[in-house]
């Protein structure tokens, strides 16, 4: 099978949307009247971002889906996408399923895929997303202002113990890896609460790398700080809640260490001001989506955590790095 047969049988669609799709040599697409396109792209590396064993199909929706979230955290309603796809070689056993979970997920989304390259290389694959927000209405990083609250959709810290699983420094029973590979492998982007948050949320971003980190670029952004109660953050982490797994096991510590440093979490942190707490609430609901409000916006720069008693906690948290 040549290039452009492997292009026409996995990534060739019609499309209903965009003015032009795939086949010349630029799409075309219409963001419509009052409209700005916002646009995003996520690369996904063999060995990197994901191990040579995982499921293609779940690999086809992982790598949309990191894309979908960055519209989301803008509060842009998904387009289009493009896909860049290096290949070792043809493999048909795994292009048919991994197409399928990437098309799945854009029907989904009535995301539309409108070109790409494909080339022969190191397995990568590198999407660019296409969406659309009226004009001075998308969700930056750098609105957050001192009263405002802090909420966290979903949970956190998840995919990390999978990947923790995966690396042989923890164990889980079956049940618990289960929901938390499953968490890593095919996360949910919130594209319905990013599009439901426009004109409430005064920033937000999407923790791919770890709360700490992610939540500290909106703070430096907006020049703010902020306190979260540790006590609520530690109960983001779904796998620790459940019966089949005692606490017990794990400290209250390593759980937090989860929470604010997993990533891989693709859930929406964002801040709004306390006078929209049940606008807050509605949007959720709306996009069924859980949140939970974990702290507020300071003044003074940088991120606390305090213990339940009001005390402090001296522990520090990373964020992920490509390159320390
Ligand atoms: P060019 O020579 O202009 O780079 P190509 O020959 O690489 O064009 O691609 C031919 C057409 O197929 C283009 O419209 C391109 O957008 C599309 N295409 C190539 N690779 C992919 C892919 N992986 N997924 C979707 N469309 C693709
Ligand atoms: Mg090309």
């Amino acid at each position: 099978m040549g290039e452009f047969d492997l292009i026409a049988r996995y990534f060739s669609r019609p499309t209903a949307r965009a003015a032009l799709g795939g086949g010349d040599d630029c799409a075309l697409l219409e963001a419509g009247p009052g409209m700005q396109l916002a646009v995003s792209t996520d690369m996904l590396v063999e060995g990197r971002h994901f191990l040579s064993t995982v499921d293609p199909a779940a690999l086809g929706h992982k790598a949309l889906a990191v894309n979908l979230s960055d519209l989301a955290a803008c509060g842009a309603a998904p387009m289009a996408f493009t896909l860049a796809l290096a290949l070792p070689r043809v493999d048909e056993a795994w292009l048919a399923p991994f197409s399928r979970g990437l098309l799945a997920l854009a029907d989904a989304h009535g995301c539309e895929l409108v070109g790409g390259d494909t080339t022969r290389g190191p397995l990568t694959i590198s999407i660019t997303v296409f969406g659309e927000v009226p004009r001075g209405a998308a969700l930056l990083r750098s609105g957050a202002r001192s009263g405002d609250e802090i909420y966290v959709s979903g949970t956190l810290g998840d995919a990390r113990l999978a990947l923790e699983v995966f690396r042989g420094t923890l164990s889980l029973p079956a049940e618990i890896f289960a929901q938390a590979r499953a968490r890593m492998e095919r996360p949910t982007p919130r594209v319905a609460l990013g599009q439901a948050l426009r004109g409430i949320a005064t920033a937000a971003i999407d923790v791919s790398d770890g709360l700490a980190g992610d939540l500290g670029h909106v703070l430096k952004a907006s020049g703010v700080g902020a306190r979260i109660s540790a006590q609520t953050a530690v109960t983001l982490l779904a796998g620790a809640a459940q019966p089949a797994w005692q606490a017990g096991s794990f400290s209250q510590q390593q759980r937090l260490a989860y929470v604010m440093s997993g990533g891989d979490d693709y859930e929406l942190a964002f801040t709004a001001p306390a006078s929209l707490r049940d606008a807050v609430l509605k949007a959720a609901q709306q996009a069924h989506t859980p949140v939970t409000r974990i702290g507020c916006v300071e003044t003074e720069p940088g991120l606390r955590l305090f213990d339940s008693a009001g005390q402090l906690l001296a522990q520090g948290f990373a964020s992920f790095d490509h390159f320390s």
